[in-house]
């Protein structure tokens, strides 16, 4: 038995003002064959599964090549094709093969191709054959288009936001394929479009028990796996929005049927699937009125998870002005400032500008006396089992606030943004972390409130807030007159 297993994967923000080209993926993660560390990455967790399982049976594993960027802008045409194509070649050269494992994101944009994954598949099962088993991982902030399903033979997404489940859902994936190689099942898709979209983060309800109620519905009644693709609203890309991935063993009716109903309860709970973004006064008001323990206030809209440049000032602004105390934002990209407090070193006090830099939307810098409070070259942080580098850091304080200075640009994940630098995250009455949710399984048991606060970023929650020219319309909540439909 021959599988082989690849990925190519970003979150592409057709907003962005961040240019993505293929430098971006070499900056942030590429491994060609064989070299992909022993350690799994968001979206390659099928080829390390595989790899594990491979030598446990006894199949062959053909490894490809495997790329990641940051989420930005459009990728660049030719840098894109250039990545699907030697990803294509290793497959030619692996040829014959049984199985074909993908870890795809599934929101990535290139110039000329709004449906990345489904031109890649296209040209994948083009060179594979009918015969052969195609497996995708995807993420839930992907566009789950009719051409990627009819194409893949299963494909699985992760459930939880924050995505702490992607080594679960690639096991998953894993045994799905294996299953069907050894004729022990025949998978069938059912997909259905409720026509909207929405937040839909899994650490709060009602969207904690739809996640365990999905979960107990797999494996009986003939229903292998049920996935929700969430949408990723930063894109104008015409499938935007939320889907119901059900596969059912076979059996198509009763796919259809759950498909259905599952997508109906997520549009009649539509706009109750989380707490609604404050503007950044009133976000700072519950905050800083709250008498408990940390209250942490996310920027969701300055979120590089979601495109953003992650150097928006207005919340540090905001907390200069009022002299906020035992206060703390994180993190902040400015590998020019994190170069300036490396070089003055621990203990300096000095004058240094930051943030505001990216776009117009960053906002005016910080010109502030700082103290730099430590540095550490080659930093990183923790999301879920995967570790993410964030470069040469800094910690500066300003006054009672303290801010966290970064040089790749990343969202906040793990409380080591702030331990590595010696702070204690504990410590702080109030924090701003740019990230919309992520950042919840790390810093969600330090604190005692949190609010999302937007700031005027490429990523507002609200999709009122961008112009969309290719979107397929109607869509909740842009429209009010519409009916779901079943796309598979
Ligand atoms: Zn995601």
């Amino acid at each position: 038995m021959r599988i082989f297993a690849a990925s190519l994967a970003t979150e592409t923000n057709t907003f962005s003002p961040i240019p993505t080209s293929r430098r971006s993926f070499e900056a942030c993660f590429y491994a060609p064959p064989g070299e992909h560390p022993d350690e799994p990455k968001l979206c390659t967790a099928p080829l390390y599964v595989a790899r594990r399982r491979a030598k446990a049976e006894g199949f062959t594993l053909i490894e490809g090549s495997c790329f990641w960027a940051e989420p930005s802008g459009t990728v660049v045409r030719s840098d894109y094709e250039g990545m699907r194509d030697e990803i294509l070649g290793q497959l030619r050269q692996a040829m014959p093969l049984n199985a074909v494992l993908l870890g795809l994101h599934g929101a990535f944009i290139a110039e000329g191709y709004h449906d990345v994954e489904g031109d890649i598949l296209e040209r994948v099962r083009s060179i594979t054959g009918d015969e052969c088993v195609i497996g995708c991982e995807y993420d839930p902030h992907c566009h789950m288009t009719e051409k990627r399903i009819r194409l893949a033979t299963v494909s699985t997404v992760f459930k939880e936001y924050p995505h702490i489940d992607f080594v679960e859902r690639g096991e998953e994936l894993v045994e799905l394929v294996l299953q069907t190689l050894r004729g022990k099942i025949k998978p069938v898709a059912s997909l259905y479009d409720p026509r909207m979209w929405d937040f839909f983060p899994t650490s709060t309800e009602p969207m904690r028990s739809f996640v365990d109620k999905i979960k107990k519905l797999e494996g009986k009644d003939g229903i292998l796996h049920i996935s929700v693709a969430h949408g990723f609203l930063h894109a104008d890309v015409p499938d935007m929005g939320t889907r119901v991935l059900v596969y059912s063993d076979d059996r198509k009716a009763d796919g259809d049927r759950l498909a259905q109903q599952l997508g109906d309860e997520i549009f009649a709970n539509r706009g109750k699937w989380c707490a609604p973004t404050l503007d950044i006064e009133r976000a700072f008001a519950q905050a800083l009125a709250h008498n408990g323990r940390l209250a942490i206030v996310a920027e969701p809209s300055d979120n590089a998870g979601g495109g953003a440049a992650s150097d928006c000032t207005l919340a540090i602004h905001k907390l200069i002005e009022r002299k906020v105390e035992k206060a703390a934002v994180a993190p902040v990209w400015d590998p020019g400032a994190v170069e300036f407090c490396m070089m003055a070193g621990p203990g300096a006090r000095m004058p240094l500008r930051f943030g505001g830099k990216v776009a117009a939307e960053s906002g005016p810098p910080v010109d502030a006396e700082v103290e730099v409070l430590a540095t550490r070259h080659a930093g990183w942080q923790m999301f879920g089992s995967a570790r993410v580098e964030v470069g040469d850091t800094a910690a500066v304080r300003i006054g009672g606030i303290d801010v966290i200075l970064i040089s790749r640009r990343t969202q906040a994940f793990g409380i080591e943004l702030f331990t590595q630098l010696g702070l204690d995250p504990w410590s702080y009455r109030l924090m701003v972390l740019k990230s919309a949710q992520h950042f919840a399984g790390a810093y969600g048991p330090l604190a005692s409130l949190i609010v999302s606060a937007d700031t005027g970023g490429c990523c507002p929650q609200d999709p009122a807030k961008h112009t969309y020219a290719k979107l397929k319309r109607p869509l909740w909540p842009l429209d009010q007159q519409l009916e779901g439909r079943m796309l598979v």
